[in-house]
């Protein structure tokens, strides 16, 4: 079977920093298929292509993650394995270089899926995760941006978001990661990391480490990876949504259409969708006017990457 890999840098609005959003993407994508073809699994492959993505400051993930209002970190990151539906979650990590191996950590040490705060920072020790420090002057010099506008230190995101965004669309540079895959022994999997929007609230936990909103990955349908505002995903349980909808036969890009369209239509929230199907058909598409992506397959390595998948039912044009 011939091996795949979907990987993106977050749905939103990319401007000058979107070469170095394809160039991020690219390597992740080439890391990944280098073990597809190694004969690697898609679970190996997606969690190395999220690392290297966590380890590049221009994607909101790992180091270089986005700020909360209080100036802090907190990173969120999940990965499902398609072969038994086994997953691992992590949310809330502070100081862990890389989250999505804390995420395997805990879907394959622990008898749980979701472990958040200074409990999930235990385990990183335990099995000694590097650390790092993830705050960059460019994140710090984003928040400072946006808390200008007048919003003060009780805003909450969820409630005042759009007011929020219209102020200061900036905040919609996500840039969160995720990546799908599919093996040559035909698994799938599906991973996603990231920082969360800017200036959310600290203690907020978004889509990317809870199944079926962020992320999800079944041998027996394929597998998706969401992107844009966690609240939207979580609502409408949208990568399980892009699942359902290949289960009852429609096309990784079919599914993914109505996803985001229904983000559109019903939430009027910012989303993002790569999938595989069955059948190895892939899908990238988005309601913002970026979403930089790479693919790449085992009988052609080369990642291609583009700035954006297909848009449908933008929800802003500009920032
Ligand atoms: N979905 C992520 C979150 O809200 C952000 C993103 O995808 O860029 O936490």
């Amino acid at each position: 079977m011939l091996g795949k890999i979907v990987v993106h840098g977050g749905a939103g609005f990319w401007k000058k920093e979107i070469s170095r959003g394809l160039a991020g993407v690219t390597a992740a994508a080439s890391e990944g298929v280098d073990i597809l073809r190694r004969g690697g699994s898609a679970l190996d492959a997606v969690e190395a292509s999220i690392m290297v993505m966590e380890d590049n400051p221009v994607f909101n993930a790992g180091k270089g993650s986005s700020l909360t209002v209080a100036g802090t970190i907190e990173m969120d990151a999940g990965i499902m394995d398609g072969r038994d539906l086994s997953a691992g979650a992590v949310a809330l990590i502070r100081r862990v270089r890389n989250p999505i191996r804390l995420a395997r950590i805990v879907m394959e040490k622990t008898d749980h899926v979701l472990l958040a705060g200074d409990r999930a920072e235990e385990l990183a020790k335990i099995f000694s995760l590097p650390e790092a420090n993830p705050i960059t002057q460019h994140r710090r010099r984003l928040l400072m941006k946006v808390k200008k506008g007048g919003t003060d230190e009780r805003v909450s995101w969820v409630r005042k978001n759009r007011e929020l965004i219209e102020g200061h669309p900036e905040t919609l540079r996500f840039d969160t990661v995720g990546a799908v895959a599919l093996d040559k022994e035909g698994n799938f999997a599906a991973a996603a990391s990231t920082g969360g929007p800017t200036m959310k609230l600290p203690g907020r936990i978004g889509d990317s480490p809870q199944i079926g909103s962020g992320l999800y990955a079944d041998n027996q349908v394929g597998a998706a990876t969401v992107t844009g505002l966690g609240e939207v995903a979580i609502k409408l349980a949208l990568s399980k949504a892009v699942c359902s909808q290949m289960e009852m036969g429609l096309t990784a890009r079919m599914a993914a259409i109505r996803a985001v369209r229904l983000a559109s239509n019903r939430l009027k929230g910012e989303a993002g969708v790569i999938a595989i199907d069955k059948t190895g058909r892939i899908s990238s598409v988005h309601n913002t006017p970026c979403m930089p992506w790479a693919t790449s397959n085992t009988r052609a390595p080369k990642p291609k990457a583009r700035p954006n998948g297909e848009i449908v039912a933008l929800v802003r044009k500009t920032a």
